[in-house]
């Protein structure tokens, strides 16, 4: 069989090694702590699967949903980006309800890519921004996220010729997988920057309520003008713990909105409507789940913290998003040094190569490990770095 180049040129799955001995390890009955997963483990909130209950036993439910969503949810989407954010959208233009960020964020650029134009990537990043571009036939140049600017992209440093081709700029604050956070500043420069240079920003925000220590996460679309030059993805999953419902959205600029519902009507035929109603109860009911997953997680992310340090692992404290972004000691490649700590402790952890080459020298630990797992990892890494007198720390 014959496949496509574009399937073909999908990236070789990066953990299959690590997850082949997860598997062996499992399989001979030995504990594995992981690290890995991003994936809230508290269950949605009980007043939210209610509301789904409640709505898939009526009948007008079972029918083909609309691709552009209930109005009433596109109307309870923009009423909180009033309230959440000041940022005023029309529900019938400037909104679209997804199957999950994922979804839009696979597809956009095919709504703006032709072939070989190109797209801005974050290097660490979600993976899907270059792939989505990979499917629809353009290219990415990916932008370096470096310590020392705080995980911000250099946006000096891209060169005219490839600007000339850019049609899309990918950035996502809070971030995933360095837990960096972006104020309202850098969200002006890369408006500007987009206005000057004809560019899409595509702003990927899932981590917008996903806070620690009371900071307080904006919205792109909060930025000078953001509305003529930028979308931004959002989703229910990691603010309400839905990752297994499937549902998001985009706001924004108008006519991408348009032109993603568009190439959507010929794809999907809309979201369930018992996860639309759902989806409004979420964003309508009471709020209070929010903080106290949020002091759950900054807890955990203390904890570990507290570990990692003591075990002569550098990590800075996230602000916000589900992720720790710790340092590898010398002489280890990300990859190296997760397959140690699996093979020698039987904690899962990912390697940072995982997200692109600058992801190099760094592995990401997730906050969304149920507290029993979670101490018992974090004693089994103290145990095994009391045995390793000399491991040292890069700089
Ligand atoms: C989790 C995550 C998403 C996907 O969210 P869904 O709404 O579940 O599809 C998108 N972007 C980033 C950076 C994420 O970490």
């Amino acid at each position: 069989m014959r496949l496509s180049r574009r399937v073909e040129q999908l990236p070789p799955y990066l953990f299959v090694e690590i997850s082949r001995k997860i598997a062996e390890k499992k399989a001979r009955g030995e504990e594995v702590v992981s690290f890995g997963i991003g994936d809230p483990d508290i269950p949605t909130p009980p007043h939210i699967i209610e509301r789904l209950c409640q709505a898939s036993q009526d009948p007008a439910n079972h029918r083909y949903p609309e691709t552009d969503g209930l109005p009433e949810l596109r109307k309870v989407i923009a009423e909180w980006y009033q309230q959440r954010f000041d940022v005023s959208l029309d529900p019938d233009k400037e909104v679209l309800p997804l199957w999950g960020a994922k979804d839009g964020i696979a597809h956009i650029a095919f709504c703006l890519i032709d072939h070989g134009d190109i797209a801005l990537v974050p290097d660490p990043g979600y993976p899907v921004y270059s792939i989505g571009t990979m499917f629809a036939g353009g290219r990415s140049y990916y932008l370096p996220l470096r310590e020392r600017d705080n995980f911000l992209p250099d946006l000096s440093i891209i060169p005219d010729y490839i600007l000339k081709q850019a049609r899309l700029l990918w950035i996502n604050y809070p971030n995933n997988p360095t837990g960096a956070v972006a104020g309202l500043d850098f969200f002006n420069r890369v408006a500007h920057f987009a206005r000057k240079h004809n560019l899409l920003v595509c702003h990927d925000g899932p981590y917008t309520e996903v806070a620690f220590d009371g900071y307080n996460p904006v919205s792109f679309l909060q930025a000078d003008g953001a509305k003529e030059i930028g979308i931004e993805f959002h989703s229910l999953s990691k603010s309400f713990n839905m990752t297994g419902w499937r549902i998001g959205m985009v706001v924004g600029n108008a006519t991408v909105i348009n032109a993603l519902l568009r190439f959507k009507s010929n794809i999907d035929s809309g979201i369930p409507q018992a996860i639309q109603y759902a989806a409004i109860e979420a964003f309508t009911g009471p709020q209070d789940c929010i903080a106290e997953h949020n002091a759950i997680y900054q807890r955990r992310r203390d904890l570990i913290i507290d570990v990692l340090n003591n075990i002569g692992l550098e990590a800075k404290t996230p602000k916000a998003s589900l992720y720790i972004w710790a340092k590898v000691p010398q002489g280890y490649t990300s990859t190296e040094f997760a397959t140690v700590l699996l093979d020698e402790v039987g904690v899962v952890v990912t390697p940072g190569t995982g997200y692109g080459k600058h992801g190099e020298g760094y592995v990401r630990l997730s906050l969304t490990i149920p507290d029993v797992q979670l101490v018992k990892g974090l004693s089994l890494l103290s145990k095994w770095r009391s045995t390793r007198s000399t491991l040292k720390v890069k700089r």
